[in-house]
């Protein structure tokens, strides 16, 4: 499959991989800023191949997993009541909020339905003018436009009984908060390629300069992060720390402008909790205020809403590199797939998931040897 197969192929994996072993003379953590990244590493065995000193260390970049448990049990709330159909993504389905998740509230009666589209949920609400229909709008620059263009949509059509429950994030601001915080170990960004096809790269060379880190843009096929690393892992020898795009297939440097005027036009930068990391200033958007009466939180008015998150996750320090997943002690006992504790347990992007689904269940130091790539 074109873009697929010729981004898997085993020699020039090898080519890639002697080249970094050849250039690492010392230790270097990288963090890898996308969940999607994470799944491709863990499932391809990508960190076993490296040579020992080059650490790679998972990032916070899992749309699912970060997003905050108070929005979460709005969701919850929201779904629950009778004139609502609350359509999401089946990701967010089995994600726990306080005691309970989207599916128990669907088993509950609650009109909880997946969608695969923003635009799938528009057309239910023309369908059922005589119900509200709010769609779960979460993500990272990635997800953010389409939900943008489902709400212009919504404007002009006239579609008063849609709204959009918001809860999306922006990368730069994460990686800020990472360099600022005093256990960082980071020492350069694979950035996630997706992100840039939409944003560009405009907002990381002050990033990369400030903290004098190298940002290397990067897909997702095993060449792809091979690649990534390579790049990085040189500027890193050779004291350097400029912005690099080793994604050029996907990614143009002024990004997508029709999505980024629609992201624009709809929405405005706010601070934004992640849920296990805390508020990170600047770094969420929300409906800006031409399109508030679209805003599920103001037209539900959800509030008193009390979270608890379980005593045991430490999903927090997973999302921030700070800890692995398969080092949290309820990893695969308490935790698994059928009965996660934490976002990161279910999500398609989340590292716990990923741990678990590849079968990282040891503690001890991951095997050097390499098997193969793909
Ligand atoms: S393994 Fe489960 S409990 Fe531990 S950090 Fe991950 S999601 Fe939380």
């Amino acid at each position: 499959m074109k873009y697929i197969d010729e981004f898997q192929n085993p020699d020039l994996a090898r080519r890639l991989l002697d080249e970094i072993h050849a250039t690492v003379t010392r230790p270097w953590a990288l963090m890898e800023v996308c969940g999607g990244q994470t799944h491709s590493i863990i499932r391809h065995g990508i960190d076993q191949l490296l040579p020992e000193q080059v650490e790679l260390i998972h990032g916070p970049g899992c749309p699912v997993c970060v997003t905050p448990l108070e929005v979460i049990d709005k969701a919850l709330e929201i779904a629950s009541r009778p004139e609502v159909i609350f359509c999401s993504f089946g990701d967010m389905l089995r994600v726990p909020g306080t005691g309970r998740d989207l599916f128990r509230v669907r088993g509950e009666g609650g009109d909880v339905r997946v969608v695969y589209s923003p635009l799938d949920a528009l057309t239910i609400a023309r369908q059922n003018p005589d119900r509200q229909v709010v769609f779960f709008g979460i993500g990272f620059e990635t997800t953010a436009p389409p939900n943008a263009m489902t709400v212009y949509q919504a404007r002009r059509l006239g579609v008063r009984n849609f709204s959009l429950l918001v809860s999306h994030v922006r990368v730069p601001p994460a990686i800020e908060a990472i360099m600022q915080s005093p256990s960082c170990r980071v020492q350069a960004f694979l950035a996630a390629g997706h992100v840039c096809s939409v944003m560009g790269v405009d907002e990381y060379p002050e990033l990369a300069e400030r903290h004098r880190v190298p940002i290397v843009v990067t897909g997702f096929e095993p060449l792809d992060i091979l690649e990534g690393v390579r790049r990085t892992v040189a500027q890193l020898e050779r004291g350097e720390h400029t912005v690099d795009n080793a994604y050029p297939r996907a990614v143009r440097p002024e990004g997508n402008q029709a999505a980024k005027a629609m992201l624009e036009d709809v929405f405005e930068v706010t601070d934004r909790s992640w849920r296990g990391i805390g508020m990170i200033p600047g770094s969420g958007w929300r409906l800006s205020p031409k399109y508030r009466e679209y805003d599920a939180e103001h037209r539900f008015s959800v509030e008193d809403i009390r979270t608890s998150e379980p005593a045991e996750c430490r999903s927090g320090e997973v999302l921030q590199g700070l800890l692995k997943p398969h080092e949290c002690e309820a990893f695969g006992t308490l935790c698994t797939p059928r009965t996660p504790l934490g976002a990161t347990m279910v999500s398609s992007e989340g590292a716990c998931a990923a741990y678990y689904l590849y079968r990282r269940l040891d503690i001890s130091p991951a095997p050097r040897e390499a098997t193969s790539v793909v």
